[in-house]
């Protein structure tokens, strides 16, 4: 089977630092990542854009634009990227240097930071950047539901937002990173209504090895997402993500392949990936 994990991180946030040393356990390094990939036999994973100007600052106004993957200078030849969008700084300049980042073979998408960041998707300030991915034929990843920083401002990370974005700009690919959590069923409809919005499941849940082992066997917390997953009727537009390293990636496959059944696990883990990320090719 082949499993593409669409959401990870690999830049150098001092939050992520701190939540993969004292919370998941992961090794968020280099070689972390490269064993990971190995150990659970990943072909591909897809790491989304982030910075920050300064330790703790993320959400940080002064971040680079484009943002990448700054953990390392050299990256696994299984990484992918989705350049992350700092709306502060969008100008004609950087906006240049966000094309120039389009064009990079290993880059799949755009993402962008709503509720980090106090923009609605529908701010006229994104315009620029919906263009160039529709020119480029690029998803837009759309960060949806809580945040993992305080200082954010969820209103506009609830996922309903992404509705009128959808039906306004027919020509652009969306993805609901998170399924919008914990708005899931509300991201679920927007899915099924919009033929060009796709969702993922990362982040669900964050945590260790052991916190999994508990609240990844409570029914509720199970049935939750099974029935969102399920009124959403969308399997070929639901992507596989475990948020790497707020979550050990085969932890996370093992949870996800709980609430999702079993025939439309190939499609969730790898297959749908394939056909939202056009420039990936598995050899
Ligand atoms: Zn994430």
């Amino acid at each position: 089977m082949i499993i593409i994990d669409a959401h990870i991180h690999f830049s150098r946030i001092a939050s992520f630092k701190d939540a993969a040393s004292h919370g998941s356990g992961c090794d968020y390094s280099l070689a972390g990542l490269q064993t990971e990939i190995t150990r659970n036999h990943v072909s591909v994973v897809v790491g989304m854009g982030l910075q920050e100007s300064l330790p703790y600052a993320f959400p940080d106004a002064a971040a680079p634009n484009p943002m990448g993957l700054d953990l390392s200078d050299s990256w696994p030849e299984e990484l992918y990227s989705c350049p992350g969008i700092n709306p502060y700084n969008l100008t004609k300049e950087s906006l240049d240097g966000i094309e120039k980042a389009l064009q990079f073979p290993r880059t799949v998408g755009i993402k962008l930071y709503t509720g980090y960041y106090p923009f609605y998707v529908t701010d006229p300030v994104y315009e620029p950047v919906y263009d160039l991915a529709a020119r480029y034929k690029l998803p837009v990843l759309i960060h949806s539901g809580d945040t993992f920083s305080d200082r954010a401002l969820i209103k506009y990370a609830h996922p309903l937002t992404v509705d009128e974005l959808a039906v306004r700009h027919r020509r652009n690919t969306f993805v609901i990173t998170h399924m919008g959590d914990p708005w899931i069923r509300d991201a679920g409809q927007i899915i099924r209504k919009n033929a060009n919005v796709w969702t993922d499941v990362a982040g669900l849940l964050v945590g260790s090895r052991r916190y999994f082992e508990e609240s990844a066997n409570e029914p509720l917390i199970l049935n939750e997402f099974r029935y969102a997953l399920i009124s959403a009727a969308s399997w070929d537009k639901i992507l596989f993500g475990s948020d790497w390293p707020l979550a050990p990636m085969d932890v996370y496959r093992d949870f996800v392949s709980k609430i999702v059944p079993d025939k439309h696990l190939e499609n969730v883990l790898g297959k749908n990936a394939l056909n939202l990320f056009g420039r990936i090719s598995i050899r």
